[in-house]
């Protein structure tokens, strides 16, 4: 047996480095799943390797999703990640932490629960699904108070700002609910509520309001909005209600802004739903959905399941999951308490800052965004004429970051932005890095002939 024969020979269960294995030779399957197994440490570093050229989530600023939590809970985490959520006979202890964060997060926005008393809500997978189920409950509260009146419920409509969410505009066509938009302009980037009641009639099951608009991070002014509707169904006999999309602020405004009336404290918030998985600090894979009163979540959507061992009330769009999230978010609210959480929020604030002043001092940046809102900073070129967004962003990517560029919605299209979204781990040694990495960047642009830096693609 000749040396060549024996260094192609196919016995690589002999052979310890994967390197060494034919295994880094052939390409990997796509297509069809293999005929045979493979080692598992192969398996293990060429899906690794692969991996490696995914953008590094830590560098992923165009996201509100947690990015690092402590070992500890990483532990945590771990430990549960073989436990189905939905098998709530078999873990009952996990369905009581679920059980104690819908309570803490009922009572973080003021809602109406005497001592002792459980708050109304669920964990969903994030705020998505949270939607979908407060869109539903509004729905068929709807229906129900307009079949009981002898009064036609097939079109039923929902009022938001052209700045919402998409999850919203999915929920409105998987459901069925027409939704009404109110329209954006130039300089205004939020829903303006007095453009919203006027668009509300006795089909509108609910308004929608955003705490933390995701385009800019600002706040919707919902006590307006809860002003204004309580007058208007005054005048008309409604009685529309709103929800509030806290996914990103729900988890700052009682921290940084505690006199500000967004939640519960307002007679017309049924519903309000917030991301785990954002400002809740917790890896993806977690929101909430909490409702003021039992009475505003209608007996119907309610499911009974005893086959499990024990009977059980689920409300949620999916059955399976996993309950290392919900672990986790209790881990959170309990290991930071609000002392933990408010420094967290503070600290992502006074980042943004540095960072928003940074970029100020360029001068060659409107900022978009506002001092208070979500901790992000929202950009545009002052002069787009050479070069633009899109460039920038693209330009930025060599450096590591992950910045995103886009345009705003109806009617203000024709403004694009840059967004970064400053989260827990966003230290101000990296906020200081990324002002200067924009400095190379708009150094380099000026350099480059007119034209170059303008198309959309980059
Ligand atoms: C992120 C976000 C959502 C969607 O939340 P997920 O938790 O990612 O499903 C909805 N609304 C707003 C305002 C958001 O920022």
């Amino acid at each position: 047996m000749g040396l060549s024969k024996l260094i192609s020979s196919d016995s690589d269960s002999s052979i310890h480095s994967t390197f060494a294995s034919r295994y880094v030779r052939t390409s990997l399957p796509r297509f069809e799943m293999p005929k045979n197994s493979i080692p598992k440490d192969a398996a293990y570093q060429i899906i690794k390797d692969e991996l490696m050229l995914d953008g590094n989530p830590r560098l992923n600023l165009a996201s509100f999703v947690t990015t690092w939590m402590e070992p500890e809970c990483d532990k945590l985490m771990i430990e549960s990640i073989n436990k189905n959520y939905v098998d709530m006979a078999e873990y009952p202890i996990t369905t009581e932490l679920q059980n104690r964060c819908v309570n803490m997060i009922a009572r973080l926005f003021h809602a109406p629960l005497g001592d002792g008393e459980a708050g109304v809500g669920v964990g969903t997978v994030g705020s998505s699904e949270a939607i979908m189920l407060a869109g539903l409950a509004f729905k068929r509260q709807w229906q129900n108070k307009r079949k009981a009146q002898g009064l036609p419920y097939d079109k039923p409509n929902m009022v938001t700002g052209a700045n919402v969410q998409v999850c919203w505009e999915k929920f409105a066509r998987y459901f069925e609910v027409e939704l009404k938009e109110v329209k954006l302009k130039e300089g205004y980037y939020v829903m303006d509520p007095e453009k919203a009641v006027e668009m509300v009639d006795e089909n509108t099951i609910c308004v929608a309001a955003i705490l933390g608009s995701t385009l800019t991070g600002e706040f919707e002014d919902v006590k307006l909005l809860n002003d204004l509707l309580l007058e208007k169904n005054k005048q008309t006999g409604w009685e529309t209600s709103i929800h509030v999309d806290a996914a990103s602020g729900g988890f700052i405004a009682p921290f940084l802004y505690p006199e500000l009336e967004w939640d519960f404290r307002l007679p017309l918030v049924k519903s309000i739903n917030v991301s785990g998985h954002k400002y809740g600090l917790v890896y993806a894979g977690i929101g909430w959905v909490v409702w003021r009163n039992k009475s505003d979540l209608p007996d119907e959507l309610i499911f009974n399941i005893n086959y499990l061992g024990a009977d059980q009330h689920t409300f949620t769009l999916n059955f399976s999951k996993g309950s290392s999230q919900v672990i986790a978010q209790y881990y959170q609210l309990i290991r930071l308490g609000f002392e933990g959480y408010r420094n967290v929020m503070d600290n992502c604030r006074e980042n943004m800052m540095v960072l928003r002043q940074g970029l100020e001092e360029t001068g060659c940046f409107n900022i978009v965004s506002k001092e208070i809102g979500v901790s992000l900073v929202a950009f545009s070129l002052k002069d787009n004429s050479r070069h633009n967004e899109f460039k920038v962003a693209e330009m930025l990517r060599r450096f590591g970051w992950i910045i995103p560029a886009y345009t705003m919605p109806a009617d203000a299209e024709h403004v694009t932005v840059l967004r970064v979204v400053i989260r827990e781990d966003f230290s101000r040694t990296l906020a200081e890095r990324l002002v200067l990495d924009f400095k190379k960047v708009l150094h380099e642009l000026d350099l480059l002939p007119a034209g170059e830096g303008s198309s959309k693609n980059g």
